[in-house]
């Protein structure tokens, strides 16, 4: 059983000329059997709370339990999970099948047969049989971190931990382990905890993902519910690609007023606006925006500065008051740079934040 709960868990690196707040206070209870992703931008503290979890760094107060144990303080060899490290961290000078076999061998009494038979069984579930007797030099990326998956799953620990597994391999590559992984943690039923800054990893791969940003955590949910309902824009510019955009906009009632356009919302959005503050950032995802015609309701005229035709979609990048904004739209659209249009941001799809504290308002 594998319920893991961190409590206010917080890591502080000092050092003589600064100190430096890598984790603040986070608080995540993680299910049993759950795939959690913890995602952010470089340096948001994902690694190090993975490390705190792992007991490879101390933390500087909080607690982390594990099925109620509090293991704050045990050593990492008492924590009974398996950690993947983006480098794969496997022994060069070792085969394959002592690579996988290393841990069983110096962390239980099972015998030399039990430990060949339980390294044939995963060599055969991650489909390497026929690599046991090579040496990591002699595999590819892919290979290697099938290996270093093996050496996880041997030890049939309560906890996966996983960094960054997949950024060393090639784009096609990661998108078949991420089925794998995936299938292997719902057949194995073991919590797992995975670190990425790629949001469409998170997306993806997680039962719930985790947004983490300044080493503070901004939301926890379900991918979907992130990515309709993000609580600031933090979240909602993270989650999502091409990103979410961004326009300042003052509200008048029942008007927004930006530099180049005004945009007239509904009495039951206005409604919702009265007590926030007068000062707003709309946001509207790519996929949401609409080309449409001049009399539309709420149209805004720009031109289409350069197009990007990525197949099923377009991404059309046009400007309004100096700023870059971005439409994805059907890839059968004819259109071109240089082009005159009219965009529409449908009231359903806009996101509303405060535009002092970016916290979410509708
Ligand atoms: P990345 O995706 O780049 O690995 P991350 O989100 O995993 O980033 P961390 O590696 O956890 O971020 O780092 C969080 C903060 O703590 C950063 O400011 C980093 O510079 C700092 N930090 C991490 N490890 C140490 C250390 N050993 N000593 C001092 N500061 C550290």
């Amino acid at each position: 059983m594998g319920r893991l709960q961190l409590n206010d868990l917080k890591k502080v690196f000092e050092s003589s000329n600064q100190d430096i707040l890598a984790v603040n206070e986070l608080n995540i209870d993680i299910k049993d059997g759950e795939f959690l992703v913890l995602v952010g931008p470089s340096g948001c503290g994902k690694s190090t709370t993975l490390r705190c979890i792992a007991g490879l760094e101390q933390t500087t107060s909080g607690q982390i339990l594990l099925e109620d144990r509090d293991i704050t303080h045990r050593k990492p060899k008492e924590r009974d999970m398996a950690m993947v490290f983006q480098n794969y961290a496997l022994y060069p000078h070792m085969t394959v099948h002592k690579n996988i076999g290393y841990g069983l061998k110096i962390t239980t009494d099972l015998s030399k047969d039990e430990i060949n038979e339980r390294v044939e069984e995963t060599a055969e579930l991650l489909e390497i049989e026929e690599l046991l007797d090579k040496e990591p030099g002699d595999l590819s990326g892919g290979q290697q971190q099938r290996v270093a998956l093996g050496r996880a799953i041997i030890r049939e620990p309560e906890v996966f931990l996983m960094d960054e597994p997949l950024s060393n391999l090639d784009a096609k590559l990661r998108t078949t382990m991420r089925t794998e992984i995936q299938q292997l943690q719902q057949d194995m039923g073991i919590t797992t905890i995975y670190v990425t800054h790629d949001q469409t990893e998170a997306m993806t791969m997680g039962d719930r993902i985790a947004i983490l940003n300044d080493g503070e955590l901004q939301q926890i949910g379900e991918p979907l519910e992130c990515y309709h309902r993000p609580v600031n824009q933090f979240v909602a510019g993270f989650i999502g690609s091409p990103s979410m955009n961004f326009l300042s906009v003052s509200r008048n009632g029942a008007t927004l007023e930006h530099d180049e356009f005004t945009y007239q919302i509904g009495s039951d959005t206005a409604a919702d606006l009265e007590e926030a503050s007068t000062e707003l950032t709309m946001g509207i995802r790519p996929e949401h925006i609409t080309l449409a015609r001049p009399d539309e309701d709420n149209a805004v005229e720009t031109t289409v500065e350069v197009i990007e035709p990525m197949g099923e979609v377009t991404y059309v990048y046009f400007e309004l008051g100096g700023e870059t904004y971005t439409a994805s739209i059907d890839g059968e659209r004819r259109i071109q740079a240089g082009d005159d249009v009219h965009v529409v941001f449908p009231e359903r799809k806009l996101h509303l934040f405060d535009g002092r504290t970016g916290e979410a308002i509708k």
